[in-house]
């Protein structure tokens, strides 16, 4: 069997901070440091940082006063973030900064006294972070899931609108999504682009491209993990079959049967190391011919926030 390792895959710039901004806060701070809400969408490395003293927790309730707090990649609320000031909790955010960018958004179009139409997924930690920005007293934020939403979507104040997006949808589907807005809505501002990033982009445009080669495509990542979901759909809608796969035990070998080249991607929040024990465990059952697929390099960076670097700059 073929296995094209499809590039860029794999951990992106926001989650490389994120992780290493517990990882500092655990050394400066020693445990317990409590982590609201999954830091990122993945059950290995919120597990092993359990085992290191990292408390997850849903709600600053949970957090004792003089607790040191790490706000997850996916973004916070205002209201939580003015809690957490109101108690005295030392806090550092972990927000990846293309989040923050989108909050900026949100809060510059209610500051304009606009209505904002949201396009992402319910219930998902980054749309509810993203919705807490909103600060006009009497606007809405209209949440927008498909096309189907934003056909039927009714306003109050179709001349005073924006929409904003989460990072992590799907390419194609919001840029019909919002096709369908600005037909319906022709004064509806919005970013110079779509605010999805350039991780989930360029994860979605390798698989896009790799499919056509594959007769399976196996996503590492989490069930939880937006992105992750999303390379799984483009995998279908390219006619391959895709399963997403927390680690190489979820593998069904009956999948492989008449499989002659396996497409191997993995999530933003996906380690490496996870990929490579699914490759372990391919070559283990089965003759392999590795192919790392070259694709577009990333050399995004973010800095550590501020609140870490003082931490730091004291401890030293
Ligand atoms: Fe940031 Fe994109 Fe990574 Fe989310 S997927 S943490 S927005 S770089």
């Amino acid at each position: 069997m073929k296995v094209l390792l499809i590039n860029p895959r794999g951990f992106c710039a926001g989650v490389d901070r994120a992780i290493n901004i517990v990882e500092q806060a655990l050394s400066l701070a020693g445990a317990p440091v409590y982590v609201r809400h999954e830091l990122v969408h993945n059950r290995f490395v919120v597990d092993n940082f359990r085992k290191k003293g990292v408390i997850f927790v849903e709600s600053l309730d949970q957090v004792p006063d003089g607790g040191l707090v790490i706000f997850s990649a996916h973004g916070t609320a205002a209201s939580v973030v003015a809690e957490a000031k109101r108690r005295g909790l030392r806090v550092v955010d972990a927000t990846c900064p293309l989040v923050t960018k989108v909050h900026i958004e949100m809060l510059a179009y209610s500051r304009d006294n606009r209505e904002v139409v949201l396009i992402g997924h319910r219930g998902h930690p980054e749309v509810i972070g993203t919705t807490g920005q909103y600060d006009a007293p009497d606007g809405a934020v209209y949440l927008v899931e498909t096309v189907a939403d934003a056909e039927g979507l009714e306003v109050e104040r179709p001349e005073r609108l924006a929409y904003v997006t989460q990072t992590t949808l799907s390419v194609d589907d919001t840029r019909e999504i919002i096709a369908v807005l600005k037909a319906r809505f022709p004064e509806i501002k919005g970013p110079s682009k779509d605010d999805i990033c350039y991780a989930t982009q360029n994860r979605q445009n390798a698989i896009r491209e790799a499919a056509p080669k594959c007769d399976l495509i196996l996503v590492v990542g989490s069930a939880n993990s937006s992105n992750s979901n999303r390379l799984c759909e483009i995998a279908e809608k390219a006619g391959v079959p895709a399963h997403l796969i927390d680690g190489p035990a979820e593998i069904d070998p009956a999948w492989l049967k008449d499989v002659k080249t396996l497409g191997i991607s993995a999530g933003a929040s996906a380690p490496e190391s996870l990929v490579q024990s699914v490759v372990a465990r391919l070559q283990h059952e089965c003759a392999c011919d590795l192919d790392e697929q070259g694709g577009v390099r990333e050399h995004v960076t973010f800095k550590l926030p501020v609140e870490l670097r003082r931490m730091m700059a004291e401890s030293a």
